[in-house]
C-alpha cells in the first residue's frame, strides 16, 4: 500500500494489521474497522487485559490471534503498531525487511483529521502539560479533546470526530518517545518540548536513541507551524535546532527572547503587563512553573487570551499522583508523587519544598543516575528504600544521606509515621519504576493513599 501521500490515502477494503492488543491497539482496529479496513489483529501475550480486549474487538467482527504472533499478520497492506512494542522486536524486523508500511498509532490517526495538532513531549511534565493547556484552551471558537499517551488513544478520538465532526477541535495530544517511533506525515501545529532527561534506558539502546524518537516529533513540521521549547534545557536546544517550524522558547531566566518573562513576583508579558502574581500560582514548584510557561506559550500561538491563561494557572490543581497531597496527620504531609518514575523527577520534587523530608525511594530500576539526587537531599532527613532497587540505591547514596531499608511500601508508610514530626513531608517520590511490586504507577499511588488514609483513622 502506498502511504507516501498523506492526502490519497484510503484503507477501505485494505487489509490492516495491528500488532498490541493495549488499549492504543485496540482503539486502532476500530478505527481501521470503522473506515472501511479488514482488519487482524495480533498479540503474542494471553493476558487477562489482552483476552478481554480480543474478545471485544471480535465481537465487534473483527479477527485476529492472541498468544503468539503467526505468519498471517505478514499477509497485510499495513501494519499499525502500538507504542508497546519495541521497535527492535522481531516481528517489526521481518515486516521492515519484507517492505511493509509500518506505522504508528498516533501516525495512523492523524491521517484522518484536518483539525490542528498541538502535541507536548518531554521526559517529565507531559500530563501535567497537557492537562494545563486543554482546560486553557477551551473557549468559545475552540473545542480541544485531550488524548494519546493520557490513557485515551488517539484514533478513539478520531473515530469519535469521524461520526460527528466538530469544526471547533482541537487535539492536543500527550507524546511519548514510544509513539514517535515509526512516523510519516504527522505533523502537529504546534509542538511542545518540555524538557529531556535520561528515561527508558532500558528500552533505548542509549540516551540519543531515546531522544532522537522525540525529534520525529517536529520532523514534518513547516514554517507554518511552531516549535515551542524549553530554553533553559540545553540538550533540547541544541537537538532542535535543525528543526524547519518557527522556534518559540519559554525560560524561567529573564535573558531569553520569550513570550513571558518571569521576575521575583509575576510573569509578565512583551508589553510588560502581568500575566500572573506568582503567590496566585495554584500548583507548587519551580518545574509546575516551567511546564504553566510552556503551556501558556503554545495557548497563546493558538490566539488564547491572557485572561483565560491566567484563570487556569489560578485554578489548575494538578493531576493524581504528582505532587498530590493525599493527608495530613498530626502535622505531617504525605505526598503522593507516585508518577515520579525516573530519578529526575525526583529531584525536582525534593526542589519543591522547604521542609524536612522523608524521602519514600525505589521500585524497578530503569538504569537511572542514584547519585544525581545527592546535590537536591539537603532538605531529606531520612531516605526509606523499597522494591528491587533498593541494593543499587544503597551502594550509590548509602554513604552520603540516612538510608532505611523498608522493603515493602506498607512498611516505609509505617517508619515515616513514626519517625516523621509535625511539619515534616512525608513524600513517595519513587523514581523508579511500579511493575516490581504493583500493576503500575496509579496502583502504587493509591496504596500509598490508602495506608495513608488507614494511618488517619488510628492517629
Ligand atoms: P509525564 O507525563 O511526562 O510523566 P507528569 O506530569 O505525569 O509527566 O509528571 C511526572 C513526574 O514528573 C511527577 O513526579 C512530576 O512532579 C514531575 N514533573 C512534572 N513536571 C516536571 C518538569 N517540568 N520537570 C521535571 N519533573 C517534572
Amino acid at each position: 500500500m502506498d502511504i507516501s501521500n498523506k492526502n490519497t490515502i484510503d484503507i477501505k477494503g485494505k487489509r490492516v494489521t495491528v500488532i498490541g492488543l493495549a488499549r492504543s491497539g485496540v482503539a486502532a482496529a476500530k478505527l481501521a474497522q470503522k473506515l472501511g479496513a479488514y482488519v487482524f489483529v495480533s498479540d503474542q501475550s494471553n493476558s487477562n487485559d489482552v483476552i478481554k480486549s480480543f474478545q471485544e474487538l471480535q465481537k465487534a467482527g473483527i479477527k485476529g490471534e492472541i498468544n503468539g504472533h503467526t505468519e498471517t499478520i505478514y499477509t497485510t497492506d499495513l501494519w499499525v503498531i502500538s507504542p508497546g512494542v519495541p521497535k527492535d522486536a522481531e516481528i517489526i524486523q521481518q515486516a521492515l525487511a519484507k517492505d511493509m508500511p509500518v506505522v504508528s498509532e498516533i501516525e495512523f490517526a492523524s491521517w484522518f483529521t484536518t483539525a490542528p495538532i498541538l502535541a507536548v513531549t518531554g521526559s517529565n511534565g507531559k500530563t501535567t502539560t497537557v492537562h494545563m493547556l486543554n482546560e486553557m484552551c477551551q473557549s468559545d471558537d475552540i473545542e480541544p479533546i485531550l488524548s494519546g499517551n493520557v490513557g485515551n488513544p488517539f484514533s478513539d478520538t478520531i473515530r469519535q470526530d469521524l461520526s460527528k465532526p466538530n469544526p471547533k477541535r482541537v487535539h492536543v495530544l500527550e507524546i511519548s518517545s514510544f509513539q514517535m517511533e515509526f512516523i510519516q506525515h504527522f505533523k502537529p501545529f504546534i509542538s511542545l518540548f518540555l524538557n529531556l532527561s535520561p528515561d527508558h534506558l532500558n528500552r533505548y539502546e542509549d540516551m540519543d536513541d531515546y531522544v532522537s524518537a522525540k525529534m520525529n516529533m517536529w520532523s514534518n513540521q513547516t514554517q507554518d507551524d511552531f516549535l515551542v521549547f524549553n530554553a533553559d534545557d540545553d540538550l533540547l536546544a541544541k537537538r532542535i535546532a535543525p528543526a524547519n517550524a518557527k522556534k518559540i522558547p519559554f525560560s524561567l531566566k529573564s535573558d531569553k527572547n520569550v513570550l513571558f518573562k518571569l521576575n521575583a513576583t509575576k510573569i509578565y508579558d512583551k508589553e510588560h503587563a502581568t500575566l500572573i502574581n506568582l503567590d496566585d500560582i495554584a500548583l507548587p514548584g519551580k518545574h509546575n512553573l516551567s511546564n504553566y510557561l510552556g503551556a501558556a506559550t503554545a495557548a497563546t500561538l493558538l490566539g488564547i487570551a491572557s485572561s483565560k491563561i491566567s484563570d487556569v494557572m489560578k485554578s489548575f490543581c494538578g493531576v493524581p499522583h504528582r505532587l498530590e497531597l493525599v493527608g495530613d496527620i498530626n502535622g505531617v504531609s504525605y505526598i503522593n508523587d507516585s508518577k515520579a518514575t525516573n530519578v529526575d523527577a525526583v529531584n525536582v520534587a525534593l526542589d519543591s519544598f522547604n521542609s524536612p523530608i522523608l524521602l519514600i525511594l525505589g521500585g524497578r530500576d530503569k538504569g537511572g543516575d542514584f547519585l544525581s539526587l545527592y546535590p537536591h537531599t539537603h532538605n531529606v532527613k531520612e531516605v526509606l528504600t523499597i522494591g528491587e532497587s533498593e541494593e543499587a540505591i544503597a551502594t550509590v547514596l548509602g554513604d552520603a544521606v540516612r538510608l532505611r531499608s523498608c522493603g515493602s511500601l506498607m512498611s516505609a508508610v509505617e517508619v515515616a509515621h513514626s519517625n516523621a514530626q509535625p511539619g515534616d513531608i512525608v513524600l513517595l517520590s519513587p523514581g523508579c519504576a511500579s511493575f516490581d511490586q504493583f500493576d503500575n504507577f496509579e496502583h502504587r499511588g493509591d496504596v500509598f493513599r490508602e495506608l495513608v488514609r488507614g494511618l488517619k483513622e488510628y492517629a
